[in-house]
């Protein structure tokens, strides 16, 4: 062989194995399973889709007790009016659900993922319906093999048409969090909906069809940024969804009669359930991997085999790292749970829960913003007297009209010139043209700090305080 034909044969040998970028997605056919967690599931997705649906057709007030109405920049959450001034109110709830988060996530893993993710309950609600449809997981793998034919279409048509229809009542009840949910139902019966309220409605319900019918474990494995840092939040005492090694190998078939010990095998059977009825696809038996969500599928699986086979349950199981190594019980476990990480993020979680709390209650339903006129800053006036115009909004976050008297302090002499009592309707901002005076011989040039008073006549409690300055000139 020549010099070059060997440099090329060196070259070609070391030259890495090309392999893809993106590994080309086998689909799943996960197999239904029965049990203890599966029932919670079950009780979850219907929870959680039972508040999603049914809340906004409820009333309040005369009104739909929750709206985030983004037009009128006003959020209504059953007695609860919250304006722009109030945001505060929304950075408290992300930050309560991410502490939230962070504290179930390292005491037990994944079960925002397993049980409560829009993710996981609409991929749960359209494998259900997928089910009904076609069948069981050996009906589903046959009917996808055959070659085209007119059952199958009609199959496949069922199937997508329950999921088409399911998404867009999707897409319309999200809608309806933002748009008053009975006038968008009148729109669509009359075919009325503004191209704003149809592009939200197509784009959630294409979303909630893609993700739930097509993308499914994908968004968990390669979408989900939660599953990339939750793993930040375990230690070795986070309850995990394991496979009991010590217990389970070497695994094997055997007959239901056979002396596993004295057949030198371990309980594990091999039969593949917990791989079948995992909605990711994987081996739970080759220990904790980022794809799995926490369903605990596989440990309801596990447990009618081990049933079956007249084995203990809990080969898979909820178990800590610690616990399996250690070989401590259901007591141990729970004694490593008062650990300083998950103290710490129960005692950050209980005190800002607390501080929003107590600051919903004492919030009170009046806001006023002082705007000095900026045209004329002073000017004297008949009388002898020295005057300011400001304007207040004043904000009445209450659903009942309120008349609010306005007062100035911080000068001797300083009163409202004019009316000084005003209406505001329920749930509105009114903005007012207020003058204030001092007599001319009390006021030396410069800025003086005043402050406006702002109280409600007919309701007890309701007043507030907003600072402003008074120029003499
Ligand atoms: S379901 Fe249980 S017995 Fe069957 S393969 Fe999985 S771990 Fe083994
Ligand atoms: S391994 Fe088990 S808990 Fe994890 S996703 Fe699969 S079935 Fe669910």
């Amino acid at each position: 062989m020549s010099e070059t034909l060997k440099n090329v044969e060196l070259i070609r040998r070391a030259d890495p194995v090309e392999e893809a970028l993106y590994e080309v997605r086998e689909k799943i056919y996960p197999r239904a399973v029965g049990g203890w967690f599966a029932g919670w599931r079950v009780a979850m997705v219907l929870a959680t889709q039972i508040v999603f649906y049914g809340m906004p057709w409820l009333r309040w007030n005369e009104r739909q007790a929750v709206l985030f109405d983004l037009a009128a920049r006003k959020f209504y959450v059953f007695g609860l009016v919250l304006w722009p001034q109030d945001f505060i109110y929304l950075a408290l709830l992300l930050v309560i659900s991410a502490l939230s988060l962070f504290l179930f996530t390292a005491v037990a893993g994944r079960l925002w993922c397993g049980y409560a993710c829009p993710q996981t309950v609409y991929t749960e609600i359209f494998l259900w319906i997928e089910r009904k449809v076609e069948g069981n997981r050996p009906h589903r793998i046959k009917l996808d093999g055959q070659p085209f034919s007119l059952d199958k279409l009609r199959l496949k048509l069922a199937k997508h048409g329950i999921w088409i229809a399911l998404s867009l009542w999707t897409g319309f009840t999200f809608v309806g969090y933002f748009t008053p949910i009975r006038e968008l139902a009148s729109e669509v019966a009359t075919l009325g909906l503004g191209p704003w309220e149809s592009f939200w409605i197509l784009f959630y319900g294409f979303a909630t069809y893609g993700n739930a019918g097509w993308m499914r474990e994908q968004v968990c494995k390669y979408m989900c940024p939660y599953a990339r840092f939750q793993s930040a939040m375990f230690d070795s005492d986070t309850l995990v969804i394991t496979y009991d090694n010590a217990r389970g190998e070497p695994r094997g078939g055997r007959a239901r009669a056979t002396d596993a010990k004295a057949a030198g095998l371990g309980d594990c059977i091999d039969c593949g359930i917990c791989v079948q009825v995992c909605p990711t696809g994987i081996d739970i038996r080759k220990g904790l991997q980022y794809e799995c969500i926490g369903c605990a599928a596989c440990i309801d699986g596990c447990n009618q085999v081990m049933k079956k086979m007249d084995y203990a349950p809990g080969l898979i199981r909820y178990s800590t790292e610690n616990a399996l190594r250690r070989g401590w019980n259901f007591a141990g476990m729970m004694k490593r749970v008062r650990r300083p990480r998950v103290l710490v993020y129960a005692a950050v979680l209980l005190a800002v829960t607390l501080g929003a709390g107590v600051s919903l209650a004492l919030r009170v339903p009046l806001k006023v913003d002082v705007i000095r006129d900026r045209g004329s800053l002073s000017r004297e006036v008949g009388g002898g007297s020295i005057e300011n115009v400001y304007r207040l909004q004043i904000m009445n976050t209450e659903e009942t009209p309120h008349r609010y008297r306005i007062r100035a302090s911080g000068i001797p002499t300083l009163a409202v010139a004019g009316e000084d009592v005003f209406e505001v309707p329920a749930a509105t901002a009114r903005m007012i043209p207020v003058r204030l005076r001092i007599d001319a011989d009390e006021g030396r040039s410069g800025s003086h700090r005043i402050e406006f008073a702002v109280e409600a006549l007919d309701a007890a409690g309701i007043q507030t305080h907003e600072r402003s300055t008074f120029v003499v000139r």
